[in-house]
């Protein structure tokens, strides 16, 4: 999963990107309104941090203008103590959820996972495949109640196939989904991750599904 933050103040920006990454995501992180407003329209975010009093154009604006241009990715946004009618100008631009200043790290990602669960149909932070059990929550994955040791990216790749299981994902959607800004992007390295992957949590639990890209499978072969 991939998160994008849009945070003036630097030092919480940082401390919120560490965060995150430690929590298992690919993170961007833009400093004020215009970078802000470009990152999230040209590339597809899971979820999205919004401040609202932003340099160069503010974080409502920001918002409905993504909103007019179809974007329905889950958008929380942080507001200053007492601005009430901020945060109504904030739902009403389409924000999905808010938190006030100052905050806990905790519950800003508690809430931003429970927003990515219900954009991706799930109920809980837990999906099971099989006997194959994604722990989104914790960043771990198990087989048969057996922990795997995966990498970043690797768990980056299953915790968003687990999300989208049942659905076929291509190499693309996989690699801007996984990766960073930042990140030397190659569809190539997909299929090597794919391939660690399989190594780990067993070979014939990835499907390659011919010019279209990867699904998840339960042992039995069939689609989660
Ligand atoms: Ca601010």
């Amino acid at each position: 999963m991939r998160i994008l933050i849009v945070e003036d103040d630097e030092d919480l920006s940082r401390q919120l990107k560490q965060m995150f990454k430690d929590a298992g995501y690919a993170v961007d992180v833009a400093n004020d309104g215009e970078e802000g407003h470009y990152l999230g329209d040209t590339e597809p975010y899971d979820a999205v941090v919004l401040d609202l009093g932003l340099p160069s154009i503010d974080g409502v604006s920001v918002l409905q203008k993504w909103r007019a241009d179809g974007k329905t990715f889950p958008v929380i946004i942080l507001t200053a103590r007492d601005q009430w009618s901020e945060k109504v100008a904030g739902f009403d631009a389409g924000a999905d959820d808010y938190l006030t200043k100052p905050f806990h790290t905790e519950e800003l990602m508690a809430r931003l996972r429970a927003l990515m669960r219900r954009a991706s149909g799930h109920s809980t932070d837990t999906i099971e495949i099989g006997d194959l059990t994604v722990d989104n929550r914790a960043a771990r994955a198990f087989v048969d109640g057996m922990a795997i040791k995966l990498t970043s990216h690797e768990f980056r790749l299953l915790s968003y196939m687990a999300s989208h299981k049942g659905r076929v994902i291509s190499r693309t959607e996989l690699v801007e989904h996984i990766y960073d800004q930042d990140f030397d992007r190659d569809s190539n390295t997909i299929e090597v991750f794919v391939g660690r992957l399989r190594r780990k949590i067993g070979t014939d639990r990835i499907e390659t599904v011919r010019g279209l890209g990867y699904r998840l499978i339960d042992p039995n072969g069939n689609v989660a």
